[in-house]
C-alpha cells in the first residue's frame, strides 16, 4: 500500500501583495522596478511553496509512521480503519469458507509483517518461529514475499528457497530456486521491468548518502531498483530537514517519484509498476491469470500495523486448517 504525497497549491487570488512580501520590504521602496518586484514575488512564492510542501511532507511522514502504541486499536482506529477492515484472524472462518474450491496464494510483506521494525534496518531479522510458519505455509500454498527491499537482502533474511521473491516494490521478481509443484511454478521466473533505471538509482543513492549525512540517524539503503531513506532513528525535529534534502535531490530526477512507508521515504522509477502489478504478474506466472479458482491473500503492515505475532498466528491457523481439510477430504474419498 502506498501513500500519495500531498500536493500543496497556493491560492494566489486570495492573497494580497503585502502578505507576499517580507516585512522589511514594506512599504515598497521606489527603487524597486516592476522586474525587481516580480522577481521578489517569485522568490517569496517559491519559498512559501517549498515551505508548505515541506510541511505536507512532514505531515505525511507522520501519518505513514504510526507507532505501535497508536496501532493497538484505539477508539480512533475503531471508528475508522479497523471497523471497515477487520482483522483477518477474527474473520478466519469466513475467509476459509470463501476459499473452498480455490487455490490460496499467499503474499507477504517483510518489514513490520514478518520482522519487527527495528532501529537498524540491516538487523530486521525474522524469528525462527516465524520462519518455520512461513516454510509450512509455502508447503501448502504458493507463497511470495513482496517487499520494498532489495531482493537479495530480503532473501538473506528469509532464507527459504521454495518461495517467490518480489523485491524493490515488485520491480525485481524471481521464482523459487528449488522445484515448485504449482501449475507453471517451476519456470524460473525472473522479471525486472525497471532495468534501465539501474545507473540512475545508483547515482541517486550516492547523492542521498552525501546529502543526508549531516542528519543524525538517517540511513539510505540502495534497494537496486529503488532507494529507501529510513528515518526510524531520526529525531522528529529533523524530519523537515531530511525531507528538504530528499526533495532537493529528487528535483534533479523527474523520472523518479517519492512514496512513503512506515518510517521510510522511498524513491523509485515513475513506471507503471507497483506491488499490485507484481501480484498480478505472479498470479499469471503461477497460471492463474483471469482465473476464478484462486484466492490471493496479502498480508502487509502499512495501514493496519498488525504485529508479527498475529501474522504468525494467522499462518499457523492456515496450515492447520489445510491439514484438517485435506484429511477430511481423503477420508470422504
Ligand atoms: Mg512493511
Amino acid at each position: 500500500m502506498t501513500n500519495q504525497q500531498n500536493v500543496a497549491v497556493l491560492d494566489m487570488k486570495s492573497r494580497g501583495l503585502r502578505s507576499l512580501l517580507p516585512p522589511s520590504s514594506l512599504p515598497v521602496s521606489k527603487s524597486f522596478s516592476p522586474t525587481d518586484l516580480k522577481m521578489l514575488l517569485k522568490k517569496r512564492l517559491e519559498g512559501e511553496k517549498v515551505g508548505t510542501k515541506m510541511n505536507a511532507w512532514v505531515d505525511s511522514m507522520r501519518s505513514s509512521s504510526p507507532t505501535r502504541i497508536r496501532s493497538t486499536y484505539s477508539t480512533d482506529d475503531n471508528s475508522s480503519w479497523i471497523v471497515h477492515h477487520p482483522s483477518a484472524l477474527s474473520m478466519f472462518d469466513q475467509i476459509m469458507a470463501a476459499s473452498i474450491g480455490k487455490q490460496i496464494v499467499m503474499f507477504l510483506d517483510y518489514d513490520g509483517t514478518l520482522s519487527p521494525i527495528v532501529e537498524d534496518p540491516d538487523r530486521a531479522f525474522m524469528s525462527r518461529e516465524m520462519r518455520a510458519a512461513v516454510r509450512d505455509v509455502a508447503r501448502y500454498f504458493p507463497t511470495a514475499i513482496v517487499t520494498g527491499r532489495c531482493r537479495d537482502k530480503v532473501y538473506s533474511f528469509v532464507k527459504l528457497s521454495g518461495l517467490y521473491y518480489a523485491g524493490s516494490h515488485g520491480m525485481d521478481i524471481k521464482g523459487p530456486s528449488k522445484s515448485c509443484k504449482y501449475k507453471n511454478g517451476n519456470r524460473g521466473v525472473l522479471f525486472q521491468p525497471a532495468s534501465e533505471f539501474l545507473p540512475m538509482i545508483d547515482e541517486v543513492y550516492k547523492a542521498l548518502v552525501e546529502k543526508t549525512k549531516s542528519i543524525g540517524g538517517a540511513k539510505v539503503e540502495n534497494n537496486k531498483f529503488c532507494v529507501s531513506v529510513h528515518f526510524r532513528c531520526v529525531d522528529e525535529k529533523s524530519w523537515a530537514a531530511l525531507a528538504e534534502q530528499v526533495r532537493s535531490v529528487l528535483s534533479q530526477y523527474p523520472k523518479l517519484k517519492l512514496t512513503q512507508g512506515r518510517k521510510v521515504l522511498e524513491i523509485r522509477p515513475t513506471i507503471e509498476w507497483d506491488k499490485g502489478r507484481a501480484l498480478q504478474f505472479l498470479l499469471e506466472a503461477l497460471g492463474y491469470a483471469n482465473s476464478n479458482d484462486v484466492l490471493p491473500i496479502y498480508i502487509g503492515d502499512d495501514r493496519t500495523d498488525e504485529d508479527a505475532f498475529k501474522v504468525e498466528e494467522f499462518l499457523r491457523r492456515l496450515v492447520d486448517w489445510k491439514k484438517i481439510f485435506t484429511r477430511r477430504r481423503s477420508t470422504i474419498i
